[in-house]
């Protein structure tokens, strides 16, 4: 049985003294360690050597490998990211949304994730929700607030039950232009009033990306303006990959072997068909596994997260999660 561990990152970079130390971001050092352990236990594979090993030709891989994987965009991958991996001669796959470097609008996900940071105590942002349901719940018929609570804020992985409600009151619950109001205005008032000034800093533009390729780094599609894929109808499922690609090709990535990462993990059966007659080689997915690549569907690798694995070289090896 051929395993492959694909480990994904978002935020890298030094929170300790930083404008943003509650960011839930993965600290340098550990990203160090991290690394440390991997070239321990692991080899550092290529998304190229990945595409031959579940092609046709069926190239083997090497024992133990494991593929880096990096979603969003942000400016952490070139100033933190990149100077590491290239020191070791490491290949890393980077997933921007097209939308975040062409328009520099800062993602209504990202918005949160720094007002969650900026806001010591989540209760202060479930009242601000509660208020604002209060307020609209007749114009929108939205449920009853404690109804609400009970039935999203609960199974996360990593947050509390306030902060669990926030995200997914914010991100998918509540109806859409309702939503990104309450992020807009919560973002003006905890984090900043520039969003475009905002967005140059946190995100890579054009420049940063072709910096990443020149420097053989593997660069693919994350959507366009980082939808749940799977939440879309069809036709607007064809434009964010079509317009992805569009903007692949014009950072000069080649759209023979390329590869769909999906925002929050969500596809359907109608992507997967898009993704075919387009032909997408491979697709990662946020499902917590290592891959059994004798047994997976290309389209839909699961991933880890970089917190299933340890930080450092000198804690022993473990298995995280049995294989699909
Ligand atoms: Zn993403």
């Amino acid at each position: 049985m051929q395993n492959l561990t694909i480990v994904m990152y978002h935020y890298v970079r030094p929170l300790a003294g930083s404008r943003y130390p509650e960011l839930k971001a993965l600290e340098l050092d550990n990203f160090r360690g991290q690394l440390a352990y991997i070239d321990k236990h692991h080899t550092v594979i290529d998304m190229e050597q990945l595409i031959a090993a579940l092609g046709p030709e069926a190239v083997p891989l090497p024992d133990n490998p494991l593929l880096l994987t990096f979603d969003d965009g942000y400016m952490d991958h070139i100033d933190h990211v990149l100077p590491l991996l290239s020191s070791r001669g490491w290949q890393g796959s980077f997933f921007p949304p097209a939308c975040s470097v062409i328009d520099r609008r800062v993602l209504d996900v990202n918005k949160l994730h720094f007002v969650l940071a900026s806001v010591a105590d989540p209760d202060i942002l479930v009242r601000y929700v509660f208020d604002a349901m209060d307020e609209a719940r007749e114009l929108h018929g939205l449920e009853p607030n404690e109804a609400m609570f009970a039935r999203i804020a609960h199974d996360s992985r990593y947050d509390d039950p306030g902060t669990t409600f926030v995200k997914r009151a914010l991100q998918r619950e509540l109806p859409e232009a309702f939503r990104k109001s309450l992020v807009d205005a919560l973002f003006s008032r905890h984090v900043s009033s520039d969003e475009q000034d905002f967005a140059a800093e946190l995100y890579m533009g054009e420049s940063e990306l072709t910096r990443l390729l020149d420097a053989g780094m593997f660069i693919g599609s994350h959507g366009c303006q980082h939808y749940w894929l799977n939440s879309l109808e069809r036709q607007a499922q064809i434009e964010e990959i079509d317009d992805s690609l569009a903007f692949l090709e014009r950072l000069g990535v080649s759209r023979k072997e390329w590869v769909m990462c999906y925002p929050y993990g969500g596809y359907d059966e109608s992507l997967l068909g898009i993704l075919r007659s387009r032909g997408c080689a491979l697709g990662l997915t946020t499902e917590v596994k290592v891959a059994n690549l004798d047994q997976c569907d290309p389209l839909t690798l699961p991933r880890l997260d970089t917190n299933d694995l340890p930080m450092s070289a000198s804690t022993p090896r473990r298995q995280p999660h049995i294989t699909v």
